[in-house]
């Protein structure tokens, strides 16, 4: 396994509409390494998603720790997420600071939907069904918006909240973090 290089925002292929994979590409051996080196690079930068537009990829694939952040709970299995379709539940919207791996030590608040599904295919190409509120809800729609070249800072209703990552920590971190 290896970290890969992640795009920078600026490069075109964070901008371009990644193309969906086909069940017989999905259990290539190719592919179950990028997979590998996508949880991999996800780890080694503390990221809590990375999506393969990400990693210079026009691939409709995104990897997810979720329960990253948060230390009362058990560490689970990153989710590996293939050609995502979301339907947000409801109209709760929520408003909250969100970070990118391709926009280094910046954070903004964004608004998303507070509760969604999300059809999918899992690694082996299998049909998974997922439902999501809150924290990991913010984390799928962040990582599926990168699958059709969309970053947050195009989600955020005003630029006030543009932070950078020690002003975020020194000022606007909640203190039980
Ligand atoms: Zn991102």
């Amino acid at each position: 396994m290896s970290i890969l290089k992640v795009a920078r925002m600026g490069h075109p292929v964070l901008r371009a509409k990644a193309r969906p994979l086909e069940k017989s590409e999905i259990r290539s051996g190719a592919l179950q390494k990028l997979i590998d080196d996508m949880l991999d690079t996800m780890s080694e930068y503390h990221g809590v998603g990375l999506a393969a537009p990400q990693v210079h990829e026009g691939i409709r694939i995104f990897v997810a720790a979720l329960d990253a952040g948060d230390d009362d709970q058990e560490d689970t299995e990153p989710i590996v997420v293939i050609n995502p379709e979301i339907t947000v539940v409801g109209t709760d919207v929520v408003d909250d600071w969100e970070g990118c791996l391709s926009i280094p030590d910046i954070r903004g608040r964004v608004p998303r939907a507070r509760e969604i599904t999300v059809r999918a295919l899992d690694r082996n190409g299998a049909r998974i069904e997922l439902g999501a509120h809150d924290f990991p809800a913010r984390v799928i729609q962040h990582e599926t918006d990168h699958l059709d070249g969309v970053l947050f800072f195009d989600r955020m209703t005003s630029l006030a909240s543009m932070t950078f990552l020690d002003e975020y920590s020194r000022y606007w971190r909640k203190t039980d973090d």
